[in-house]
């Protein structure tokens, strides 16, 4: 009964946007870097926390460290296929349930599964750029650059197009998500809490009617939305596109 309860809210909005958190990753098999074993072995293995070394301190003055890690850890995200939450989050989109999606995750797992009108506010690292002459590399070109990744014209670092720890996201990309926002009726967060940055950041703007919340864990926050499912994301995703295709439209 929820789900179709969930359905016809969806199919009454004009216009829902969904904020993409930390759990769908995690639901994809992603590690967390910054909590859990995964950040233990970062520390011991390159004796700096995650949040240390994908900084921009970091990135000026010790170049050789930060693209080692940003290869051997960071760089393994483009390796790692999306889950199915991924895929019926697509599916919402093409029903015209999802109009837009908004995520801080930089592996950029909902265009690798298709999903269209997607802000990534912290960049992917599937966009790489010299600083000097703006030439784009590859995700491989990256991977397979011996030390330091260099423009092949100007012998320049190339730069990874993602906010790193210390720097300020993009005022462009705030506006547009800003935007989005603030259009949405339906709001549905997906994977964090409303604690989270990507929360405290879009909540400000957003004056819809249903912000839905989908979380595996409680959070003393939940209460401030209007609805909250306690799960997992793709289980809440893959049954609103079951219900959706048995309603038959
Ligand atoms: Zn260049």
């Amino acid at each position: 009964m929820r789900e179709k309860n969930m359905l016809q809210i969806l199919k009454n909005s004009r216009y829902t946007v969904v904020l993409s958190g930390v759990g769908m990753m995690q639901e994809s098999g992603y590690p967390l870097l910054r909590d859990g074993q995964e950040s233990y072995e970062i520390e011991e293995k390159y004796g700096y926390s995650f949040e240390e070394i994908f900084s921009s301190g970091f990135y000026s003055a010790r170049k050789e460290l930060f693209f080692r890690f940003y290869k051997e850890v960071i760089l393994k995200a483009s390796e790692m296929e999306p889950g199915q939450g991924f895929f019926d989050l697509k599916k919402l989109q093409d029903f015209g349930l999802v109009h837009s999606i908004i995520t801080r995750r930089i592996a950029g797992l909902e265009e690798r599964a298709g999903c269209r009108n997607v802000i990534n506010m912290k960049g992917t690292v599937f966009h790489n750029v010299c600083p000097s002459c703006g030439r784009e590399y590859s995700v491989e070109y990256m991977k397979n650059a011996s030390g330091v990744p260099l423009c092949e014209k100007c012998m320049v670092p190339i730069r990874p197009k993602v906010c790193l720890f210390g720097e300020m996201i993009d005022n462009g990309v705030m506006t547009r998500v800003a935007e989005e926002v603030a259009k949405a009726e339906v709001l549905i967060v997906l994977g964090t809490t409303l604690h989270s940055p990507l929360c405290i950041q879009m909540l400000q703007y957003y004056t819809g009617s249903n912000l839905i919340l989908v979380t595996d864990k409680e959070h003393y926050t939940d209460q401030q939305a209007d609805i909250v499912v306690y799960g997992r994301c793709d289980e809440f995703l893959n049954q609103l596109v079951a219900e959706y295709e048995r309603s038959g439209c």
